[in-house]
């Protein structure tokens, strides 16, 4: 089957019942666009584990503030869709602002507990744009898995919790960060980088390993693990350091020893451009 793109929501339910009328597994891949690679390895992993692949593509108004990068940030739909028409994707859905919020539209979800530290902190309202336009996709598209990616590991949080509370019947693909062969995260943002500033930004992936490795040689004192994660930033000479934490998975509340189970989260501004990226210890 040819890729199909829709715009109009209601088209898409209509569309997405259909397949699953016909027994299909449906998969849900939600992005902002400006594919690359990381999300490109969240459609693989639906069009391998499900019959029929819908990826969205929709730079989410409400989960930006007002001072963020809504109107920088890339789009670009054509490119976007040439490449997904190589990887089995059935329908892209590509709808207008309008559409997703019509004049009225006034309801929004009160995100879980987790949404409130780190990045709930640092960018009020942020997760409760994002609950709610991820409940609309889930109500848009009635998958059966829908993929997310570890890149955003708090956002997964706040997902999971919220399928959790509100009983959605949806099953959470969580999938590993893909990154450059130098370590950085995969990002839409990254573009925005001038080529000193994608040196300066390996310095955010590097402070994370640098814990592990810590770790791995008996380090467990989160004092002095994060003492050393900022003094690679500083050396980058990253300016502004968001957060470098030390927290537990599930609460997303700060260690003062790490275990096996502990994830190390990063959030910093290289330039202008504010990036994140996070690394199990185990
Ligand atoms: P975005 O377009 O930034 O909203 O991302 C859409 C989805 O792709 C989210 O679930 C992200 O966590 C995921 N994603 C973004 N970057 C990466 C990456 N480097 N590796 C894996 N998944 C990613």
């Amino acid at each position: 089957m040819s890729l199909a793109i829709i715009t109009d929501p209601s088209k898409l339910l209509e569309v997405v019942n259909q397949q699953k009328a016909a027994g299909r597994q449906v998969g849900l891949v939600p992005t902002m666009g400006a594919l690359h690679a990381g999300h490109l390895s969240l459609v693989q992993q639906s069009t391998l584990g499900t019959d029929f692949t819908v990826v969205t593509i929709f730079v989410n108004p409400t989960q930006f503030a007002p001072t963020e990068d809504l109107d920088q940030y890339p789009r670009d739909l054509q490119r976007d869709v040439e490449l997904l028409s190589g990887y089995g994707v059935d329908v892209v859905f590509a709808p207008s602002v309008n559409s997703m919020y019509p004049a009225g539209a006034s309801t929004s979800i009160v995100p879980p507990e987790v949404a409130r530290p780190l990045e709930g902190e640092l960018r009020p309202g942020h997760f409760e744009g994002v609950a709610t336009i991820v409940l609309k996709l889930f109500n848009l598209v009635p998958a059966d898995v829908a993929f997310f990616g570890q890149k955003d590991f708090q956002q997964t949080r706040v997902i999971a919790d919220m399928i959790r509370d509100l009983n959605i019947p949806i099953d959470m693909k969580v999938c590993p960060i893909v990154r450059e062969a130098d370590g950085l995260a995969l990002s839409s943002r990254n573009a925005y980088l001038t080529p000193e500033q994608r040196q300066q930004a390996t310095a955010i992936s590097q402070s994370l390993f640098h814990i592990k490795t810590l770790v791995a040689e008996g380090q467990t004192d989160a004092s002095e693990l994060l003492k050393a994660a900022l003094q690679i930033l500083a050396d980058a000479a990253i300016g502004q350091i968001d957060y470098v934490s030390l927290v537990d998975p599930q609460t997303l509340t700060p260690v003062t020893q790490v275990s096996d189970n502990t994830i190390a989260l990063a959030a910093a501004y290289v330039g202008s451009t504010r990036l994140i990226d996070n690394l199990f210890l185990n």
